[in-house]
């Protein structure tokens, strides 16, 4: 080849290649890139926000709304909203518990999203309302499933939900007003500190079981820079390791806390076959 064809040969060459890696990144990048497929899919553990969901023992004024503009007086359409930082799907910030400093705007966002890893202690807690998570189910998932990876997100899935939004089954109060409701121990979460799990979730009203007069589990993980996510919905189409979470809490300046979306990106299911045609390829 001459010269200036090797020129065009490599211009050419490299153009394509550019074009080649360009594409690829933008694949790499959409983590939902299966949904189209059906093959992702993503579940919603919140709860949406009224004035009718469980509050915590005590709180009688929990969220209110009010109109400011309506379509009939202004042609648009806004509320204003007054709400209690724990109250519904909500995110408790290190700051909520001393000796925990980071307020709810402040926590690295890196933090916010990381592997799930579910605990599912349905048995245990139908058996004992009370249940608190041993180090053993800890050491039993990881049995199943390998060690718990730094960053993770560490869901405890009690069932709970299915009491929501009763406020007598979900607080499950005794006579002497005790609350009874499974939580993590001090125990387990010494041992997710260990393995630097970002923060904790569970489908109850705290992160501490019910009956806790002191709040250990809010102390040590709080304390410790973890924060912890409380009434999470429905955690029952989790697998107990595969999804990724997406962690996107009020970004509230100084808040101890706050209301909370989180989703979960389920893991993609195996491809659909290629031997039909049509839309509806690979669907039941
Ligand atoms: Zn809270």
């Amino acid at each position: 080849m001459s010269k200036p064809f090797v020129f065009l040969f490599l211009v050419a060459a490299l153009a394509g290649w550019g074009m080649a890696q360009q594409k690829k990144s933008v694949e790499t990048l959409n983590p939902l890139a299966g949904i189209a497929s059906g093959r992702t899919r993503v579940v919603d553990l919140s709860y949406a926000i009224n004035d009718k969901l469980v509050p915590w023992p005590g709180d009688t004024r929990t969220f209110e709304a009010s109109v400011n503009a309506s379509v009939e007086k202004n042609g648009y359409f806004t509320r204003s909203f007054w709400m209690l930082e724990h109250y519904g799907t909500h995110m408790d910030a290190p700051i909520h518990f001393p000796p925990g400093k980071t307020p709810v705007d402040q926590i690295p966002v890196e933090r916010l999203f990381g592997p799930a890893v579910v605990i599912d202690v349905r048995a245990e807690a139908e058996k004992d309302a009370d249940y608190r998570l041993s180090v053993a189910r800890v050491e039993r998932w990881e049995a199943a499933h390998g060690r718990i990876p730094a960053g993770a997100i560490v869901l405890l899935r009690t069932g709970w939900a299915s009491r929501w939004p009763d406020p007598q089954r979900y607080r499950n109060l005794d006579a002497a007003g005790v609350m009874h409701s499974p939580g993590f121990s001090v125990e387990a979460v010494r041992v997710l500190m260990a393995r630097k799990a970002s923060g904790l979730g569970i489908d109850t009203i705290s992160a501490d079981y019910g009956a806790s007069k002191d709040f250990a589990v809010h102390t040590l993980a709080l304390g410790a820079g973890l924060y912890q996510l409380e009434n999470l919905a429905d955690l029952s189409s989790l697998p107990e390791a595969g999804a990724f979470l997406v962690v996107a809490p009020i970004k509230l300046e100084g808040g101890s806390g706050g209301p909370c979306r989180v989703f979960a990106i389920l893991p993609p299911t195996s491809p659909p076959r290629r031997t039909g045609g049509g839309p509806n390829r690979g669907k039941k």
